[in-house]
């Protein structure tokens, strides 16, 4: 089975930039009720997709006080154990990054790595893609950040 997951959030001065679980060196960062870990989103909202699980606001309400600030690394090791209790494993996780600065060619290595650790996958089962949104629109402007991310999953058979 297969999921897709998509998220923005708002780029403003000041705040951190987390992605895949590693600080990002940026002037600029997401603005959110949890960490803002737009990547760890879309991958969540990618593997609740694929299980039929709703989305991410649903398990995570930003309405919730107890999910300020959350380390969105526990939201992901949820959604796995989620993953794992409906019988099912992860295969492959494929994530487009859009935005315009900080480049990310330098670290995309490092964000694959720390993913596929993250999603108990091997480094060749984790993709990373980062592309400019060639200065158009809120990305373009560096105002915003988003991840396409699109997971696959298939039944545990022991
Ligand atoms: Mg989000």
């Amino acid at each position: 089975m297969i999921g897709f997951g998509y998220d923005l959030h708002r780029l403003v001065d000041g705040e951190s930039l987390i992605l895949g679980g590693l600080n990002i060196e940026s002037s600029i960062g997401t603005l959110a009720h949890s960490d803002g870990d737009v990547l760890l989103h879309a991958i969540i909202d990618a593997i609740l997709g694929a299980i039929g699980e709703g989305d991410i606001g649903e398990h995570f309400p930003d309405t919730d006080s107890a999910n300020k600030n959350l380390d969105s690394k526990v939201m992901l090791a949820y959604t796995m154990d989620l993953l794992k209790s409906k019988g099912y494993e992860l295969v492959n996780s494929d994530n487009t990054i859009v935005l315009e600065k900080p480049k990310l060619s330098p670290i995309k290595e490092d964000i694959r790595s720390s993913v596929a650790k993250l999603l108990g996958l091997p480094n060749n089962r984790v993709n990373i893609k980062a592309t400019t949104n060639e200065k158009q629109d809120s990305i373009g402007k560096s105002e915003s950040i988003v991840v396409y991310s699109i997971c696959q999953v298939k039944e545990i058979t022991n």
